[in-house]
């Protein structure tokens, strides 16, 4: 075909430029229907205790299964729900589903673990979110303390008086605090020792360049290291993300780092295949007694 168009470029060009806006706006439209049409899905991931690998935890992940497009990752969509600012309805129905679903796991009796959810910082930035949380906690009945929020570095470029009171507020409800891709992004020592955090979760680029070439390998564990010691002297958690190899845990231990997320653990599931796996582990108090009493 290129040859017939006499190698137009500035025709594929246009139609390419097309093609992309094409498909921005049918995303933007079909995603203003998509909670309505309970399209949404949340897949928890694990996080773990090393090496004992007890489980401490699960990550919200947002799945969006549209009907004829099939399931789209969210790099596919949160970006656009962003601009939008459709991410604010989004986002305050992933807050529901994941304490609505936790507060259940605790009904049955498992032994309770955080639910983690990512926040955009759209989201964040709404002058209602903290009441939002206050009022998704109450109508779900999840003690806050279950309930974890991921924010990305992104938050230390806003306001910081602003940041720093509604974390201070989300604080005092009870909620953990993380942030999400550690190191990847714009951090400054002082914002970390001046705002409330509990958890660093480092990105998963850092975990990954372990087991790059000896130079990458090396830097990583450098300033994994430095992670450590940072964690430590803030008294704040510290979590590797995307943990793949088993030769990167044994590193990631070494080095100190006791909490864990990744494939090499698990992959995201279904709520279903978390309450599988708490009944395996005989995480159920109550079915346990039962059991025993016969
Ligand atoms: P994130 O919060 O940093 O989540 C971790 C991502 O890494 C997830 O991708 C997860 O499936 C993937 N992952 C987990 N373990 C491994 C591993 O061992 N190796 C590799 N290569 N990847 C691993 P996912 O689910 O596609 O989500 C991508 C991003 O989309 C998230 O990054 C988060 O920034 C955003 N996101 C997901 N759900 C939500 C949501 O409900 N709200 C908002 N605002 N953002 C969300
Ligand atoms: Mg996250
Ligand atoms: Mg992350
Ligand atoms: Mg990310």
């Amino acid at each position: 075909h290129a040859k017939n168009h006499g190698g137009n470029r500035y025709r594929y060009f246009t139609e390419d430029m097309n093609a992309v806006v094409i498909e921005r706006l049918e995303i933007e439209n079909e995603l203003r229907k998509a909670i309505e049409r309970n399209e949404f899905e949340l897949h928890y991931q694990p996080q773990y205790e090393l090496p004992e690998r007890k489980m401490i935890g699960v990550e919200a992940l947002i799945r969006w299964n549209h009907p004829e497009i099939g399931r789209l990752p969210p790099e596919r969509f949160i970006h656009i729900a962003e601009e939008t600012g459709l991410i604010v309805p989004i986002g305050n129905w992933v807050l529901r589903e994941a304490c609505r679903t936790n507060a259940d796991w605790q009904r049955q009796g498992f032994d309770p673990f955080r639910v983690a959810v990512n926040v955009s910082v759209v989201q964040f930035m709404e002058s209602d979110f903290v009441q939002q949380v206050s009022l998704i906690l109450e109508e779900t009945g999840l003690e806050p303390r279950w309930l974890e929020l991921e924010l990305t570095e992104s938050i230390f470029m806003k306001d910081h008086k602003r940041v720093g009171m509604q974390l201070t507020e989300l604080r005092n409800l009870g909620v953990t605090i993380a942030i999400d891709d550690f190191g990847n992004g714009y951090s400054s020592m002082s914002y970390l020792q001046r705002l409330p955090v509990d958890c660093l979760k480092i990105d998963q680029s850092f975990i990954q360049d372990l087991e790059n070439r000896k130079s990458d390998s090396e830097r990583s564990k450098t300033l994994i290291k430095a992670f450590v010691n940072l964690a430590s002297n803030l008294g704040v958690k510290l979590l590797a993300e995307g943990v793949e190899t088993q030769e990167q845990s044994q590193v990631l231990n070494e080095m100190g780092c006791r909490l864990g997320q990744g494939f090499l653990y698990n992959f995201p599931m279904t709520a279903d295949e978390i309450e599988s796996i708490c009944k395996k582990e005989n995480r159920s108090l109550n079915l346990g007694m039962n059991e025993q009493r016969g």
